[in-house]
């Protein structure tokens, strides 16, 4: 099935259209009355670094494997996202201070967040290690410039929200992956066509959660309307801040953010980039409006000087 663009029906500028807030991003690619925008919110601070989410994904969409090899670094021997690994847990490996003691001289149990984690030294002479772990997934942006890019129309915009890339549609040119601010989208060495996370579009077609959401066992990967996990996030944060975890964060959350927020966002326990996360990701096509404006100038420019040039010998033969 093929999903042409819509035209934006609207009256915004063009830029407000490739960035910015944008609440009904469905309804704008021409999607009548569609379902609530869907995404995912993936609470790293209860991952298990399991994986069972990136095997139900490769089993789900019958992904082939990415070669056994291990990478030496730590447990994470996947590395990244790529055109056969649509999930990604992360592994980040964390020396920690020792935990100040309370002043009453109170024994504290190390929280996940607070230098203690998996492989907390028991001694806390020294402080110890903690595993970050984190399900990285696509984004599934509010403005995707993956989409924007695409010539074929291989890459839509679903009535659920969703940004979903068609096998049979690709040509293989590439575009969309210098395009993608957070780098997932890849193509697959083999044939050139480019595949990522279709955040199971045929499963939520059958009124099915995806399939890495629906097996993983502590719900750290939580699906559901993109308002309600935004809620619910909120919560979370709050909880784990009064719970002592003051280095809890939200990241892809802010629909006011460059993407102009991400269908898919996290709760981390320390900077995006500690994760291998842009800080600050901006739409790449957010400029094009005024890139083509310039461009466009450059060319009367140019045509008038040329016409100028060829003017001016001919004034000076007619004397
Ligand atoms: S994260 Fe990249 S591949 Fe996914 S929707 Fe955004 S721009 Fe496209
Ligand atoms: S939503 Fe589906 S395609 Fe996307 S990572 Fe999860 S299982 Fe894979
Ligand atoms: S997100 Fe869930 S399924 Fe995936 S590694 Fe973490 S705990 Fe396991």
């Amino acid at each position: 099935m093929t999903h042409a663009h819509a035209p934006y029906d609207d009256d915004r500028p063009l830029s407000r259209v490739l960035s910015g807030p944008e609440p009904d991003p469905a309804g704008d690619a021409g999607h009548p009355e569609p379902p609530p925008r869907v995404g995912f919110f993936t609470d790293t601070s209860v991952c298990i670094g399991c994986k069972a989410c990136e095997v139900a994904c490769k089993e789900w969409n019958a992904l082939p494997e990415d070669g056994l090899k291990l990478s030496g670094m730590s447990y994470d021997n996947t590395q990244e996202l790529g055109a056969s690994t649509w999930r990604h847990v992360a592994f980040v490996e964390q020396t920690r201070p020792a935990p100040v003691p309370a002043p009453d001289g109170r024994t504290e149990l190390p929280l996940a967040g607070d230098g203690g984690g998996s492989g907390a030294d028991p001694g806390g002479e020294g402080g110890g290690m903690r595993w970050l772990m984190s399900s990285d997934v696509c984004k599934h942006c509010t403005h995707a410039a993956c989409l924007d890019v695409c010539p074929t129309g291989s890459l839509f915009r679903t009535e659920f929200g969703t940004v979903v890339v068609q096998e049979d549609i690709c040509n293989g040119c590439g575009y969309c992956v210098p395009a993608c601010p957070y780098g997932v989208i890849e193509q697959r060495p083999s044939d050139g066509r480019a595949f990522k996370c279709t955040l199971c579009y045929d499963r939520l077609g059958a009124g099915q959660e995806p399939a890495c959401a629906k097996a993983c066992p502590t719900e750290s990967i939580q699906f559901g309307p993109l308002d309600e996990l935004r809620e619910r996030a909120a919560l979370r944060v709050d909880q784990l801040h009064e719970a002592g975890v003051g280095e809890a964060r939200l990241y892809g959350h802010d629909p006011e953010d460059g993407v102009g927020g991400d269908g898919a966002f996290f709760l981390l326990l320390d900077e995006p980039e500690v994760y291998g996360l842009p800080p600050d990701p901006v739409v790449t096509t957010r400029d094009l409006p005024a890139m083509w404006k310039h461009a466009g100038a450059a060319a009367l420019a140019l045509a008038g000087g040329l016409a100028l040039s060829f003017a001016l010998p001919g004034r000076r033969g007619s004397r």
